[in-house]
């Protein structure tokens, strides 16, 4: 792991049963692009045909200009990758291809292995990735056959992970057994869609039907309906809350409400429990636009455009230097002065991960002639890592888990005042519910010990 962001979670979309399967993939990954912008891949075969693998590192479109996937097929999985574990370069790239004695499978990934994941007894190399040790995994595996080797590999892994598998005339699907990392199923005409977020399933012109259950394994065969047993013993969900916070896109559903419906609850949340009185309402595009519309709302305060975000800048690089890291945010995000002059303003963004993003954004309003200048954050404190699939650094080098005092981060950030939504009040935003908040709540659903990728660090 480098730098001190949480890098996107990763996004997966697979098709069984329709002629245009490659294709379909291709469109859902577009969808997801926010949850991944280094490398994209789609694998897809013809029913007992052999598995072409396509990837590359990249957006979608670069790796498949026009968006056209050369080549066609019944089944495929796709992938868009932000490197959790391993290397990050094409070796690693996803969907990942196996040839085993079983017969080929390629295998999309989502999320973090911890310990007590399978290891292979000749593991790929010290730069494997998770998703390459349960391919390494299944091909040492006496079982008789490809689905019944995966089903034993993955019987004992443990962490957040979603995944989709490509096998010779069908297609599997598994989710940990807590339900970290997300995977929804979808109906196409004639047969069916898998994907991270159902904005992937509209994309593809799927009806959404249900989400994977907690440690589901589900097969697909063709059009026929999927078959399901369950891997694991059943666990207390805890579905990721930081999807709904930051990483999912505001038109997908979780847990049966729009994104965006819960971002306007929490931002409701936080006006009820950091108040202020003043001018003009800014969000930080565009994670928070959201939330800052709910924290205007019930404050009867007005919304107004007042950052402006380079779109074109592509993939989100990891800086691990800081001086470069505040040139980043300087060229992604632009303050319109006339919406800022002497102004009391309220600043909503959804998360401050390093801290940098508030410091340069602050600064920026008191250059531009603000008279206040309120710091909200639609999400409690970002303490501790994430082992589950996203990307934080070491604690130390989050900015809330060195400074726990909040009124000593807003002078720091030279904010006029700072406020956070509470984890309470997060859930209460949320409707209730289990979930996983380690990263705010340091209480980690499934323990971590040694992480299975060994390039973990
Ligand atoms: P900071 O600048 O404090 O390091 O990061 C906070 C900003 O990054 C917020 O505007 C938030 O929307 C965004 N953010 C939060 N998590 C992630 C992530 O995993 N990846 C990226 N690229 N941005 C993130
Ligand atoms: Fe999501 Fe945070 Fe849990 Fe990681 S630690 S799975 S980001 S809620
Ligand atoms: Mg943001």
């Amino acid at each position: 792991m480098s730098g001190g962001r949480p890098r996107e979670a990763c996004g997966v979309v697979a098709v069984s049963g329709h002629p245009e399967a490659p294709q379909l993939v291709a469109e859902g990954l577009v969808a997801l692009q926010h949850r991944g912008q280094e490398s994209a891949g789609v694998a897809y075969r013809a029913r007992g045909g052999p598995i072409r693998l396509e990837r590359g590192m990249g957006l979608v479109l670069e790796v498949f200009p026009g968006l056209v996937v050369p080549g066609e097929g019944s089944f495929a999985v796709g992938h868009v990758r932000y490197s959790t574990a391993g290397t990050s370069d094409l070796a690693n790239a996803q969907p990942l291809l196996a040839r085993t004695h079983l017969g080929p499978v390629a295998l999309a990934h989502n999320g973090n292995l911890v310990e007590s994941a399978p290891v292979a007894a000749a593991p790929p190399g010290p730069d494997a990735s998770d998703t390459a040790l349960v391919l390494a995994a299944v091909a040492e595996s006496r079982a008789p056959s490809l689905e019944k080797a995966l089903e034993s590999v993955l019987a004992q892994a443990r962490g957040g992970f979603a995944m989709a598998a490509l096998g010779p005339d069908r297609l599997w699907a598994v989710r940990d057994p807590r339900g970290i990392r997300p995977l929804v199923l979808g109906r196409l005409e004639g047969g069916w869609a898998l994907a991270s977020e159902t904005c992937a399933l509209d994309a593809m012109g799927a009806r959404t039907i249900r989400e994977i259950d907690p440690g589901e394994f589900m097969t697909i065969e063709d059009g026929a309906a999927p078959r399901s047993r369950r891997l694991f013993p059943r666990e207390a969900a805890a579905p990721c809350i930081f999807e709904a916070v930051y990483f999912a896109r505001p038109d997908s559903l979780v847990a049966g409400s729009t994104v965006h419906a819960l971002r306007r609850r929490m931002g409701g949340e936080l006006a009820a429990e950091h108040p202020v009185d003043a001018d003009v309402v800014l969000a930080v595009p565009d994670s928070s636009v959201s939330a800052a519309e709910g924290y205007a709302a019930a404050l009867n305060l007005p919304l107004e455009q007042g950052l402006i975000r380079n779109r074109y800048l592509g993939r989100a690089f990891l800086e691990p230097d800081p001086l470069r890291r505040d040139a980043r945010v300087r060229r992604k995000l632009a303050v319109i002065p006339s919406a800022v002059a002497g102004r009391r303003v309220v600043l909503v963004d959804d998360s401050i991960v390093r801290g940098t993003t508030a410091r340069h954004l602050i600064g920026r309003m008191w250059e531009a002639g603000a008279r206040e200048v309120h710091l909200r954050i639609a999400a409690p404190p970002y303490r501790h890592p994430c082992h589950y699939g996203v990307d934080t650094s070491r604690a130390q080098r989050l900015f809330a888990g060195e400074r726990p005092d909040p009124s000593a981060l807003a002078r720091e950030l030279l904010a006029t005042s700072l406020g956070y939504l509470s984890l309470e009040g997060l859930v209460r935003a949320m409707g209730g519910g289990s979930h996983c908040t380690a990263c705010f709540s340091g209480q980690y659903p499934v323990p971590v010990g040694v992480m299975a990728g060994a390039t973990l660090a």
